[in-house]
């Protein structure tokens, strides 16, 4: 037997061994995965592929579902008082199977899960015709503290495969948080704001003087934390921010 049919054939009694010893359930649909199909965070390709993209009518500066197309009468731009990003995009909404998976992403440590969320993001940008070119990419920091518990920021790896295709850089240092605050998904919407004023700072802000910077994040619900990098960035020399996250909350 060649080199490559031994290996063939290790696979195929690998994958028989997997799929007796370790039978698993697609956690969308309920149905039997197969050894192929855990590589994909225990969901199906079926499943993965009913998660609704957003389309619109949505607000074109925020991307809230029921905001007001025109962005001046949107009351979720309003909340924000000034917007500091060109506009924001969400990939879906924040419910069903995509909130529970990425709550299985974040916080219980399924990072295999990363994968294919981010590529969902990157195909979400490269088929969308609203974004301008950009220069670089900044994920949303996670300050020290919560990375070092958490052992990676969520955003950055939902970023990566985009940067990759694009060829830009995928900067994580230059952005970061001055301190550690309580998550926003403690906080009602008033406190949210107050909670991010002066979060975030620049170490280097010749890394972003007249750039075009896309800024990602896994879920945006009041806008705030975006918001508050993005006018960071902007009052850093900035050209442009625009926003892009896999979950628009409600
Ligand atoms: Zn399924
Ligand atoms: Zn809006």
């Amino acid at each position: 037997m060649s080199l490559d049919g031994f290996h063939h054939l290790r696979r195929e009694v690998w994958k028989t061994f997997v799929d007796l010893i370790f039978p698993v359930n697609c956690r969308g649909c309920g149905k039997k995965l197969g050894y192929d199909d855990i590589s994909s965070g225990f969901i199906c390709l079926d499943c993965w592929k009913k998660i609704p993209i957003h389309r619109p009518p949505y607000c074109r500066r925020c991307g809230h579902p029921s905001g007001d197309l025109f962005h001046d009468k949107c009351p979720e731009c309003k909340k924000l008082k000034k917007v500091y990003f060109r506009f924001a995009r969400g990939v879906s909404s924040y419910s069903g199977l995509l909130r529970e998976t990425l709550h299985r992403f974040k916080y219980r440590y399924q990072t295999e899960l990363g994968t294919p969320l981010s590529e969902m993001m990157k195909d979400y940008y490269l088929s969308s015709n609203d974004y301008g070119p950009i220069d670089r990419i900044i994920p949303v920091p996670l300050h020290p503290i919560r990375f070092r518990e958490r052992e990676f920021n969520q955003a950055e790896i939902l970023a990566r495969p985009l940067a990759e295709a694009l060829k830009v850089p995928l900067d994580i240092k230059t952005l970061y948080r001055t301190r550690y605050n309580p998550p926003q998904m403690t906080l009602d919407s008033k406190a949210r704001f107050e909670n991010v004023q002066g979060l975030f700072a620049a170490s280097n802000p010749d890394m972003i003087r007249n750039q075009r910077i896309l800024l990602i994040d896994d879920v945006m619900t009041t806008g705030a934390t975006v918001n508050a990098c993005a006018r960071t960035l902007m009052e850093e020399g900035a050209s442009e921010v625009y926003v892009l996250v896999l979950a628009r909350g409600d």
